[in-house]
């Protein structure tokens, strides 16, 4: 391992070193870097972080919800386990069906909400306190096999070139382009923070889905309310279809829903957020070079049916740590079972053909099934009969001739992925 010092290049801002380079320092570039610090001596690896300046590089802040007990080690609901704070978590589940039939119950594990930016300033802490990880500000634009393991190359926040070499690199910048697929859709959503003038608001129950949105030709619409206290919630408007919609058509179904379907009476909205997360059938390389793997949603961590991510690369990053501190080769493990990717596709392409009606499908889900059976499959948890009586207990013959079909079609080339604030200009394809 070359120590620090000796990184080429013409670059301004060079120098760093390390058997560790993680590139992103979002979800699964923090996650794998928390995990490394809770297996690893202090000083048995020394680990660089590459963060683009605040700007258009960088990724939004956002919310993370996932099931408790995945955040990892010390856990148990108090965000113990990710050292950062919880901001509200639920017992109770509900869906609502399109006719507005009241789904769910509690469930088992608690669904839990963390901020990423205060994730992020617990791990700021932490990385301050350990000698071992080195933060560098730049925006990276090439990552490579190198001679002694692999090079890292872009700009600093000076717009000078920087370089590094690390023995293992891991890249999480977002895909721009998703891999060649049978069926690509975008889970894209708005969210409104609202304060509301009366008590509105159960904070004890979240609202996964509430199916009485008008629904799109093909795919699939729902809101999603997570409360925070009697009065203050994230409602989103959330979509499962080919592209997204401007942040005036956003506001449009907010408003339809909060005025209509779920009236709120009188609220500010004190925030938004808004996202696209890509819901696909294409396959995701986790290794990109000899020494160099993908980990996140670059490397295939989020849940093609669902757009869940966050628990995928705890579990991930914790057996990346554990090779790494082991001295194994560090290649990340495949982020989902065949079986739940073979299903996945399969809801892809029924709702993407508009073979299955996405609202009633998803009710159906709830209705027919035991709750902790369907959010153990959502999680990727479940077990193989419960899967079995999941399938049948779904729309048997479209999801059958979508499964028995996806061999002989062709996977379509590769799609852009739109970024919030530029919709319609870059279109996904189904
Ligand atoms: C608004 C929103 C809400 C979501 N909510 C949930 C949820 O509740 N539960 C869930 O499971 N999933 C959720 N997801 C999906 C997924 O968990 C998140 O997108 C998650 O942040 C993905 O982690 P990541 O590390 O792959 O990407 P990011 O967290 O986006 O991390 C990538 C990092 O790379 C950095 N970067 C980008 N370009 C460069 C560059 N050129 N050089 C260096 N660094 C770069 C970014 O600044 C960022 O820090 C959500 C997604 C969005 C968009």
């Amino acid at each position: 391992m070359s120590r620090p010092g000796a990184a080429a290049g013409p670059a301004a801002h060079t120098g760093t070193d390390a058997d560790v380079v993680v590139v992103g320092a979002g979800a699964a570039g923090l996650s794998l870097v928390r995990h490394l610090l809770d297996v690893s001596s202090p000083s048995a690896l020394s680990v660089a972080v590459v963060e683009p300046p605040p700007g258009p590089v960088r990724s939004p802040e956002r919310t993370w919800c996932f099931w408790e007990g995945e955040e990892g080690a010390g856990a148990g609901g108090s965000g113990a386990g990710l050292g950062a704070p919880v901001t509200a978590s639920w017992r109770r589940l509900l869906v609502r069906g399109p006719g507005g039939e009241a789904l769910g119950g509690d469930s088992p594990r608690r669904y839990l909400m963390v901020r990423s930016a205060d994730f992020i300033r617990a791990m700021d802490a932490r990385l301050a306190a350990a000698g071992s990880v080195t933060r560098i500000t730049g925006t990276v634009t090439a990552v490579g096999d190198g001679p002694h393991g692999a090079r890292v190359s872009g700009t600093d926040a000076g717009g000078r070139p920087f370089a590094l070499t690390g023995r293992w690199v891991f890249d999480s910048r977002p895909p721009r382009v998703l891999p060649p697929a049978h069926t690509t859709l975008l889970q894209h959503f708005r969210g409104w923070f609202v304060r509301t003038a009366e008590d509105r608001f159960d904070p004890g129950t979240a609202e996964l889905m509430d199916l009485r949105t008008p629904q799109p030709r093909r795919g699939l619409s729902f809101a999603y309310v997570l409360p925070l206290t009697p009065r203050e919630a994230l409602v989103e408007y959330t979509e499962f279809s080919p592209s997204p919609l401007s942040v005036g058509e956003y506001e449009a179904a907010l408003r339809h829903y909060t005025e209509h379907v779920r009236p709120l009476g009188e609220f500010t909205v004190t925030g938004a957020e808004q996202g696209v997360i890509p819901m696909t059938d294409g396959r995701f390389a986790r290794r990109a070079g000899h020494s160099v793997f993908r980990i996140g949603t670059a490397g295939g961590a989020t849940r093609p049916s669902t757009g869940y991510t966050f628990a995928t690369v705890q579990r991930q990053s914790a057996q990346v740590a554990a090779a790494l501190a082991a001295g194994r080769t560090p290649l990340p493990p495949r982020p989902h079972a065949r079986r739940h990717l073979a299903m996945d596709a399969a809801l892809l392409r029924a709702l993407a053909t508009g073979r299955v009606d996405g609202a009633d499908f998803f009710a159906r889900l709830f209705r027919r099934n035991r709750l902790d059976s369907v959010l153990r499959f959502l999680d990727g948890r479940s077990a193989f009969r419960e899967e079995v009586a999941i399938g049948l207990r779904s729309p048997i013959w479209p999801m059958a001739r979508s499964l028995a079909e996806l061999p002989l079609l062709p996977r379509r080339p590769p799609a852009a992925v739109p970024r919030p604030g530029d919709p319609h200009q870059r279109k996904a394809h189904c």
